[in-house]
């Protein structure tokens, strides 16, 4: 490895380690090889050398702030991938496997890149890389792998995750009252007590459990009317998490949007957005779900397809660049791709129905979802919002948008960093001494919730549009 620990202060106290280029190292080293990046999928040179190597994004980035480490932090996973890219290592580098897992893919170094390098498009082809290179995709081991894959119970949890469970709301919804069953008949309790859960290291994971209703209380299929004069056709993508976990959050925002003349349609058809399979490295998994997805909305004749997860909105408005080299579906994710709205973006873009706003006496602190305030670039929107609200007081909170820690399933393959960065946000937040902590995606809410619990705090957390709803309910 060539970073070594030169650190000298830098503007931020944060400390920048001097990288030391590599001696060049020979693309033929005899009987030696390295596994290079696959064809399918891979990470785009272009891309990687658009980076100058400036470091302007070292202090944005939350694992670089966390650790002082060149090599966790985005300049250093570039050089990481260059090397691969050019032959100089392996896929098989436990350090670029180790920083590739660590990333939060937070995109915060994109949002600051002078360069514009599209980070984000790098790191998820450089995890679908080491996961083809495991054989992913197959519970039984492929000769064709070239590196170890993970043990055969891994596998086969992926398989049941990854490939049934978000690949089908059937299923997904089937274990969400499954999961109820679990927390409402004790037996979460015995988990808890009895250690159980820290045995096979899913205690921190466990924590963030939602409390399940067992139910979606939000069916697919409606048809909500606009309030007033009906003034836009609208859709919302109910997901997943979102789908089970936060129904009332989807209630508050159908009537937030008929509050605003919006007719709200909810498909029948639509599936899980395909954030966890695309930010894995699992891209075709992922593009499954944006065909799923772009089938069960086109010919609607919607004016937007709401979003009310920062996390989903990101990635839908991707779709376009997951299904750039097919054929058949680029042009159908390129229409897909102009409709889909976050739902602060859309409510902030048309004339608000403030008249209707009542007051809420409330003291909030507003934490940005990394995948909305750096992925999508919306920062503005939810905050004026908020300010929308008669009586309601916003605080801000220092590194509102430095990533919470939450990031998919990084509690479980990271936790150490995620309960950090976990802990970092909730000090933050509490610093203002407001009320509410106001968010827009389930990763951070649960993260949150699950920090403010262990801590003993009794801020809420809650979304905007149910600050929305509640103001609405009052006026
Ligand atoms: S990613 Fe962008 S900001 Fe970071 S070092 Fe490269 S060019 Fe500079
Ligand atoms: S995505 Fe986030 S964690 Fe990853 S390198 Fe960029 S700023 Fe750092």
């Amino acid at each position: 490895m060539w970073f070594d620990d030169d650190r000298r202060g830098d503007a931020f106290g944060f400390g920048v380690y001097q990288m030391r280029r590599p001696d060049p190292i020979p693309m033929d080293r005899g009987e030696y090889s390295v596994i290079p990046f696959h064809d399918k999928d891979r990470p785009s040179s272009d891309v990687i050398n658009t980076c100058v190597h400036c470091g302007l994004c070292l202090s944005a980035c939350p694992t670089y702030r966390e650790t002082g480490l060149e090599m966790s932090s985005p300049r250093g996973r570039i050089y990481l991938m260059k090397a691969v890219d050019e032959g100089r290592i392996g896929l098989e580098s436990a350090v670029f496997q180790e920083q590739m897992s660590q990333c939060l893919n937070c995109r915060a170094c994109e949002a600051v890149c002078p360069s514009g390098v599209q980070y984000g498009t790098i790191l998820e082809a450089s995890r679908a890389q080491i996961e083809h290179a495991r054989g992913a995709g197959t519970i039984m081991r492929p000769q064709s792998a070239a590196l170890p894959p993970r043990p055969i119970w891994q596998r086969a949890l992926r398989s049941v995750v990854f490939g049934a469970l978000f690949k089908d709301m059937r299923l997904f919804r089937a274990l969400s009252s499954s999961m109820a069953l679990y927390q409402k008949s004790g037996v979460q309790w015995l988990a808890r007590r009895s250690g159980a859960l820290k045995l096979i290291g899913m205690a921190d994971a466990e924590a963030m459990l939602p409390p399940l209703g067992g139910v979606a209380t939000v069916p697919q299929g409606q048809i909500y009317p606009a309030e007033g004069d009906g003034r836009y056709s609208v859709a919302i993508l109910t997901g997943c998490i979102m789908g089970t976990a936060f129904g009332p959050v989807h209630a508050a925002t159908i009537r937030v949007l008929q509050k605003n003349g919006c007719e709200v349609i909810l498909p029948p058809e639509q599936g899980c957005c395909g954030a966890l399979h695309t930010h894995g490295g699992d891209l075709d998994g992922g593009r499954a779900l944006a065909r799923q997805n772009i089938a069960a909305f086109e010919g609607l004749g919607l004016d937007a397809i709401i979003v009310n997860a920062a996390g989903c909105g990101s990635t839908m408005k991707e779709y376009d660049h997951l299904l750039h080299d097919d054929l058949e579906w680029r042009g159908r994710a390129e229409a897909f791709v102009r409709k889909v709205k976050d739902v602060h973006e859309f409510l902030a873009s048309i004339e608000l129905n403030t008249a209707g706003l009542g007051r809420l006496e409330l003291s909030v602190t507003y934490q940005e979802p990394c995948h909305l305030a750096h992925a999508q670039r919306i920062t503005a929107q939810p905050r004026a919002l908020l300010m929308a609200i008669p009586g309601l007081e916003l605080r801000e909170m220092p590194e509102s948008s430095l990533c919470c820690g939450s990031a998919g399933v990084y509690n479980v393959i990271q936790p150490e960093m995620a309960a950090s960065l976990g802990a970092r946000k909730v000090s933050n937040a509490l610093s203002t001494r407001a009320q509410v902590i106001a968010t827009a995606n389930p990763g951070c809410a649960l993260q949150l919730a699950a920090e403010l619990r262990r801590q003993g705090e009794a801020a809420q957390v809650r979304y905007i549009v149910e600050l929305l709803d509640q103001s609405y309910a009052a006026g």
